[in-house]
């Protein structure tokens, strides 16, 4: 077993680090919310506070599931000259890419190793320990920590070096807010129209137009109202922009992700910090003339 950092306890950090502790490891824990972090400490025993970066001199792995690589580089830059030589940080948030390449080339520098290691599925599989892992990085890297990441993950792939598992993860997201997006314009059009918004969900569902929001989302957070998925409008709103800029570094024009990431920053900036992503179906019905 290892000893591991784990830094930021949000909604799905919380659930990871205690599949980690539960598995058997050492846990050495931070959140910027220091009462979360002390919550943590508590519920599970022989986990440490690291608000200090001397705490993390045993770490053979330092995780990082923080809301933006700004975050990250600032959290990474602190604690690497306590960390020990080899140690690798394990960098699971949602991340631009191309930060992660010139904070891993840092890293390398000082000894350290760095592995990108976003993941997709939200807070249900995060507790359940099943969420889908993309990884970037040196693949001796990857397979040395592979077994951490199954403790939180199922689907774990290597994709490609360092920096292709946040690439990955920026697209997926665009993805799945094109579609979310799409689904919420078919049902207020739907409606609008005379059909009934619970029909229209499960007559695609049962169609070609069948995506995760269909399946996952909108019953259960949308028509509803309930707007409570645990995955933030801002936070996809980040993704999404982080997968426009991509396009634009590789040259490849992305008209749509575009008009994606321009409704997304738009719906967050209205609703504000709190909103879920889930209340873009909200936004949607306020388009109407
Ligand atoms: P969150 O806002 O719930 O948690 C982030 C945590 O980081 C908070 O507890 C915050 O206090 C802490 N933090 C912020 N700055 C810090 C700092 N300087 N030092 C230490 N801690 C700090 O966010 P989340 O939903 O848990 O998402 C975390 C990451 O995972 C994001 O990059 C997000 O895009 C990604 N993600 C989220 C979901 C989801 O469904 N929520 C799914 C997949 C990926």
């Amino acid at each position: 077993m290892s000893t591991i950092g784990f830094i930021g306890l949000g909604m799905m950090g919380q659930p990871m680090a205690h599949l980690l502790h539960a598995a058997g490891h050492a846990l050495v824990v931070r959140d910027a919310n220091v009462s979360a972090a002390q919550g943590f400490v508590q519920a599970h025993a022989g986990a440490v506070m690291g608000q200090d970066a001397a705490a993390f001199a045993a770490c053979d792995v330092v995780i990082t599931m923080l809301p933006n690589s700004d975050i990250v580089d600032a959290v990474v830059k602190e604690l690497a000259p306590s960390l020990k030589q080899g140690a690798c940080v394990i960098e699971m948030s949602s991340a631009d890419p191309t930060r992660t390449r010139a904070l891993a080339e840092r890293l390398a520098a000082q000894g350290l190793g760095l592995i990108d290691a976003p993941v997709s599925g939200g807070v249900k599989k995060a507790v359940a320990g099943t969420l889908a892992i993309m990884v970037g990085g040196e693949p001796a890297l990857y397979e040395a920590h592979k077994s951490v990441l199954q403790t939180m993950g199922q689907a774990i792939t290597h994709v490609g070096p360092v920096g292709a598992g946040h690439a990955l993860k920026a697209l997926n997201n665009y993805v799945s807010a094109a579609a979310l997006i799409a689904t919420a314009e078919a049902i207020h059009v739907g409606a609008a129209f005379g059909i009934d918004k619970a029909v229209i969900v499960d007559v695609i569902n049962a169609s070609t137009g069948k995506n995760n929001t269909t399946e996952n989302k909108a019953h259960q957070y949308m028509l509803n109202a309930a707007f409570n998925s645990g995955f933030s409008l801002a936070l996809q709103a980040k993704d999404v922009g982080i997968a426009a800029s991509l396009g634009q570094a590789v040259n490849h024009p992305m008209p749509l992700a575009q008009v994606v990431s321009g409704m997304t920053g738009d719906a967050s900036e209205k609703l504000g910090n709190k909103a879920d992503h889930t209340e873009l179906y909200a936004y949607v019905g306020q388009q109407a003339r």
